[in-house]
This record gives C-alpha cells, structure tokens and sequence, in this order.
C-alpha cells in the first residue's frame, strides 16, 4: 500500500464528473487499500477517488464503524428531513463550513469484490455518503455551504 497526494482545491479534476469503473479488477482493489491507507493517515471520514486525482466513481468511508468501499454508488432515496451540519474537506484544508444535508440516505453501490449492496445510512454515514458522492459529480462542500469558517488548526 502507498499514501497518495491529495489534490487540493484548484485542481482541475475535483471539478470533473467522474467516470463509471467498467470491471472490479485487482487494481481497483489496490488502488482502495491505497485510498484507505490515505484516508487513514490524514484522519478522514472519507476520500473519492477525484481527491487522488483519479476521476472514477468510486469513494472509501470509515465513520467509525468499519471501512467500506463504494464503487459506482447510486444514492437511490433521501430523507425529506434535513440538518445542518458541520463539515470539512481534505482537499480544502483550512475550512470548515455549515452544510444541510438530509438526515438519511439509501445507496446501492458494488463493493470491493464486485457485488452489487444496498445501504441504508444515518448521522455521520449518510453525511459522508452526501459528501463523498458529491465529489465524483464534481460538487465541493464549499459550494453548497450555508457558511464558511476558516480554522487555525489545520497545519
Ligand atoms: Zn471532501
């Protein structure tokens, strides 16, 4: 496995929408185990596979509940009920913001040995799902945030 550099914001690929994978192959699995080793070492809930500079539909999660990859995910229902929440990005250190998103979300996705699932997710799960899939549509949270704050605590 090998940490790999985040694109910050400017990059041009966390602007694009990103490409279905066709084929969950060995490199797909090595670039997930790369994505999460990554994700791991810079303290995220979640990357998408645009923040390495790859433009695939494909983001990795840990909200502390175990890792999950999701490859092609489709996010097939959302809750009427929204929040506003705290939210930050590793491809935009320095800020943080104030986004609504909806409390639940369904998504069906395939996972790293090619199976099509279907989850069901809350709290900080279905916050990280609306993010991470906004990024392979090529969204950042900053566009969507109700407010902006920069933070002193980011190196
Ligand atoms: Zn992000």
């Amino acid at each position: 496995m090998a940490k790999l550099n985040i694109e910050l914001i400017g990059s041009p690929v966390l602007k694009q929408v990103a490409t279905p994978i066709d084929k969950v192959d060995k490199s797909v699995r090595a670039l997930i185990d790369d994505m999460k080793e990554t994700m791991y070492a810079d303290n995220g809930v979640g990357l998408a596979a645009p923040q390495i500079g790859k433009s695939l539909r494909l983001f990795v999660i840990d909200d502390g509940n175990g890792f999950e990859a999701y490859i092609n995910p489709v996010i097939t229902e959302k809750s009427a009920e929204m929040t506003d929440l705290s939210e930050g990005c590793l491809s935009i250190p320095g800020v943080v913001g104030i986004v609504e998103r909806h409390c639940a979300v369904t998504v069906e996705y395939t996972n790293r040995w090619g199976k099509r699932k279907v989850k069901k997710a809350d709290g900080l799960l279905a916050q990280a799902i609306q993010h991470e899939n906004d990024h392979i549509d090529g969204i950042l949270f900053i566009e969507r945030a109700k407010t902006l704050y920069e933070t002193k605590d980011e190196d």
